[in-house]
């Protein structure tokens, strides 16, 4: 990639969802993208708040961090920020082997054995909603809202554009100060790859104009949560025709579609460990909250763990090509590579295992009904325990990896202990 910007970073995301890596100048590019740069396996044991967990890697070992060329935006430069290009990377070893810990080849993993043993492809689109700060006393969902956010929000839609994002909505979401930001769907590695690349692209515009955004679950206990909605639909590889939608079925569900929800749902408690990995994570899954409030599969309806989404044939729309399913217990703390391969990887399972389809919920399904419907987690120690006990999810994930993301996790529970709703929200806001 030609490049005026005098930096390449090179980044992983690690298992808190932050993207970490190194800078190289620009000289160095094509010597990087073909050799990657130095890592540390230890930094898989980062936790959100910068504390090293215990691990098995400790201060030796050396990994690459070999950028993917496909993933490279540029961020231009603007006053006095400087511009800077930058690159995902999987993690492999000094031979180029892949490593067994890289959150990016689980999802790639798990995204090519679906394909060997289905020929089935994932397409997918991750839903961003956050908090940025000044719309004081706006409207949710108004044009005050909107406008309060400007040159922002022009600003941040034109750069998602020019980076090939392809930013689809820009909106003023209901919650105080809250938006949302959403991109067309695209294949499921690169619906990734562009999750952790949106979170630093919003971020660093925002604090180019002098703001703060935060993307944590729930930043005010009394506030709106911020989800990460993930959008997945399925298609023949070989023909490239969707197979989700049957107009004829309950919700217009596949029977290959019903199986994929099923293994999602089946494992949904283990699975939110994943994506939904923070403390206050479970402060936003509750019910009432339209996050997720049980386990469950509904048509439109936005308190389902799984929502069949609306499809439109205003203007010739297609509904087989809309038509799709949105985990919707997903947050910005996950790591969008886990996420995606883990729930590829419930949905292989229940392919394989040959899952019912699950009962469709109708879309103006009450609370009395949905009694009896199997809750979430209701704490990430709660979740952690359900990823141990669940051997099918575990055993999903190297050992290694598995126990890193355990220590991560209970080391950022240690270091709330204690804390009130509150302080604990504001904690993890800090970081996120
Ligand atoms: N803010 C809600 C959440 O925490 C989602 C609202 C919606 O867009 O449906 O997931
Ligand atoms: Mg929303």
């Amino acid at each position: 990639m030609m490049t005026t910007a005098p930096t390449v970073f090179v980044a992983t995301s690690d298992l808190t969802g932050h993207a970490r890596g190194r800078a190289v100048p620009r000289d160095a590019h094509d010597a990087v993208l073909k050799r990657g740069v130095g890592w540390v396996p230890a930094d898989l044991a980062l936790t959100a708040f910068g504390d090293l967990a215990p691990n098995v890697f400790g201060s030796t070992g050396d990994l690459r961090l070999l950028p993917d060329a496909s993933s490279g935006i540029e961020i231009p430069a603007a006053a006095d920020a400087p511009g800077v290009l930058m690159y995902l990377a999987d993690q492999v070893l000094p031979d180029g082997t892949r490593w067994s810990c890289c959150p990016r080849t689980f999802a790639r993993t798990a995204l090519a054995d679906l394909k060997d043993a289905t020929g089935l492809e994932v397409v997918a689109s991750f839903e961003h909603e956050f908090m940025l700060p000044g719309a004081a006393g706006s409207a949710p969902f108004s044009f005050t809202r909107y406008r309060s956010a400007e040159p922002f929000g022009s600003n941040l839609v034109t750069l998602l554009g020019q980076i090939g994002l392809e930013p689809e909505t820009w909106l003023p979401e209901f919650g105080a100060d809250q938006f949302e930001i959403t991109l067309r769907p695209s294949d499921a590695l690169v619906a990734a790859d562009r999750a952790i690349l949106l979170k630093e692209v919003v971020r660093d515009l925002a604090a180019r104009h002098g703001r703060r955004v935060t993307f944590a679950p729930l930043p005010d206990p009394d506030g709106s949560g911020n989800g990460v909605h993930v959008h997945l639909s399925l298609r023949d590889a070989a023909t490239g025709q969707p197979v989700l939608f049957a107009p004829d079925q309950p919700g217009r569900l596949s029977t290959i579609g019903g199986k994929f929800a099923a293994g999602m749902l089946a494992h949904a408690r283990a699975l939110v460990a994943i994506t939904a990995g923070s403390p206050s994570s479970y402060l936003r899954l509750k019910p009432h909250r339209w996050s997720a409030g049980g386990i469950f599969l509904a048509e439109h309806n936005r308190e389902a763990l799984l929502r069949i989404c609306p499809t439109s044939t205003i203007g010739d729309g297609v509904p087989a090509e809309q038509f799709n399913l949105e985990y919707r217990a997903a947050d910005a703390t996950a790591n969008p590579w886990l996420v995606i391969g883990a729930l590829v990887r419930a949905g292989l399972h229940g392919i394989q295992a040959g899952y019912e389809t699950p009962r469709v919920w109708p879309e103006e399904v009450t609370e009395t009904e949905l009694v009896g419907v199997p809750a979430l987690p209701e704490s990430l120690s709660e979740a952690l325990a359900e990823l141990t006990a669940d051997r099918t999810v575990a055993g999903w994930f190297h050992p290694d990896l598995r126990e890193t993301y355990l220590a991560v996790k209970q080391a950022e529970l240690a270091r709330v202990a204690g804390h009130d709703q509150r302080e604990l929200c504001n904690r993890v806001a800090d970081v996120y």
